[in-house]
């Protein structure tokens, strides 16, 4: 007789173990969410010194790596980018490119008190008064500059919320199952 195990992580998946080896019923947002939280890849990008705590947050100490979360060059291959630093009126439209660029679903940390509300630079002429006036924010970090253990918590953030979206509903939508209807139509 096979043994039928309930693992608690969110009550919908089982694993059952049977003769043949092992079998494992779940949510499939639940399985692709796992995989997209644990390879969350943020764009090598700063433009103040809110840049050099980003830097130390990927470093040994702090050491992102452990969650799947590294850097890339490229926002077609990033999955989210990090807003450390001042943002000018000018780099605004870089940024909002950049954000454009990146690949779908895409995020968006505001990291420090200048990406936030403009910060210490609020009131000059040239300073963008928070990045969320160009690009969707989901998670801010207060502080300046924010120290690592407060960037990483807010990464850790950003992995619970990837974790629980309805990734096939919202991006993925009717068409993942009509493709699937046609496959069994036809094959
Ligand atoms: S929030 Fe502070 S540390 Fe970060 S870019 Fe602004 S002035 Fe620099």
């Amino acid at each position: 007789m096979s043994k039928v195990e309930k693992v608690d992580i969110t009550k919908t998946t089982h694993i059952e173990h049977t003769a043949d080896g092992v079998i494992m019923v779940t949510n499939l947002d639940l399985a692709v969410n796992w995989a997209r939280k644990n390879s969350l890849w943020y764009l090598l990008f700063a433009t103040a010194c809110c840049g050099i705590e980003l830097m130390q947050t990927g470093g040994p100490r702090a050491d992102l790596d452990r969650f799947g979360v590294v850097f890339r060059n490229s926002p077609r291959q990033s999955d989210f980018i990090i807003v450390a630093g001042t943002i000018t009126y000018k780099m605004a439209e870089r940024v909002r490119r950049l954000y454009d660029q990146l690949a779908d679903p895409k995020y968006v940390l505001s990291m420090g008190s200048c990406s936030n509300t403009g910060g210490l630079f609020q009131h000059s002429y040239s300073v963008l008064k928070g990045v969320d006036k160009i690009v969707p924010v989901d998670v801010y970090v207060a502080g300046c500059p924010p120290r690592p253990e407060a960037l990483t918590h807010a990464i850790l953030k950003l992995r619970e919320k990837v974790g629980r979206e309805p990734y096939f509903k919202n991006y993925v939508g009717t068409r993942f199952f009509k493709f699937m209807r046609w496959i069994k139509n036809d094959n």
